[in-house]
């Protein structure tokens, strides 16, 4: 089993990282005093509800980023000890894809746009941000100044040419909505499902910079190399772009605009 070590990174958040071959992945417990989530699930680990239990008693729910396996792993733990598992169910075909599952829909909460979950003392907002998945979230944690952004933002490349990724066009629409809610906190610090492949802090101009390159590829002035990748029994074309801060876009050449 992977090694799964746990950070406190301030009082009432926790870092779960579990390092799985090719990338680890994190998970964020986020504590109020009322209640507590945990934000992702990890890839392989098991026993994770039993580390979050020796941290907590709190009620607790889990809150998914999106429907790829390596953030959802340890979610039927925790429903099975009655944890509430929020996801947005446009990806459980996301979640399906990678082949038989155990988690079935009826294992999920409806995760919806603008929904807060008050913790006590600290409140989660969702920004769904759909992109590298159609039900991609962000979670917002004004009084602490953190996004919790999954894929979204900071996980190395963002990548946006899966067959189930949205078109650019419409993932800028999204990206200057959440942008709007983002920027109102200007030392925001992103902390995204793969720390690893990220500068430790991760801030806004990062989303900036990621902003400007989809205009520009949309715009022609920024083109990657077309190259191919594998994706299961598909080779998918895609190329890869990157400007400023943002750490690489990947896109469909195909699938620029809707
Ligand atoms: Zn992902």
């Amino acid at each position: 089993m992977n090694e799964v070590t746990i950070t406190k990174l301030k009082d009432g958040i926790w870092n779960f990282t579990e390092n799985a071959p090719g990338t680890a992945v994190d998970a964020y417990l986020v504590c109020g005093s009322e209640r507590a989530v945990l934000i992702d699930a990890l890839q392989d680990a098991t026993g994770i509800y039993q580390k979050v239990r020796e941290l907590t008693e709190l009620p607790l729910a889990v809150l998914l980023t999106h429907g790829h396996y390596d953030h959802v792993g340890a979610a039927r733990e925790f429903a099975e000890a009655g944890c509430e598992v929020y996801m947005e169910l446009s990806d459980l075909s996301v979640l399906k894809s990678f082949g038989p599952c155990t988690l079935t829909e009826e294992l999920f909460t409806p995760l919806r746009n603008g929904q807060v979950f008050d913790l006590g003392g600290r409140v989660l907002e969702t920004i769904l941000v759909p992109g590298h998945t159609p039900g991609s979230a962000v979670f917002l944690d004004r009084e602490d100044h953190i996004a919790f952004s999954g894929d979204t933002f900071g996980s190395g490349p963002i990548w946006l040419q899966l067959p189930y990724s949205l078109p650019l066009s419409r993932f800028q629409t999204n990206l200057e909505a959440a942008l709007k809610k983002l920027e109102e906190i200007p030392d925001l610090l992103l902390l995204p499902g793969h720390r690893n492949q990220s500068p430790r802090e991760l801030r806004l101009p990062y989303v900036h910079d990621l902003l400007d390159t989809v205009r520009a590829v949309r715009a022609g002035t920024l083109r990657g190399e077309t190259q191919t990748m594998a994706m299961g029994e598909e080779v998918i074309p895609f190329a890869e772009v990157s400007h400023g801060a943002m750490l690489g876009l990947s896109y469909s050449p195909e699938h620029i605009e809707e």
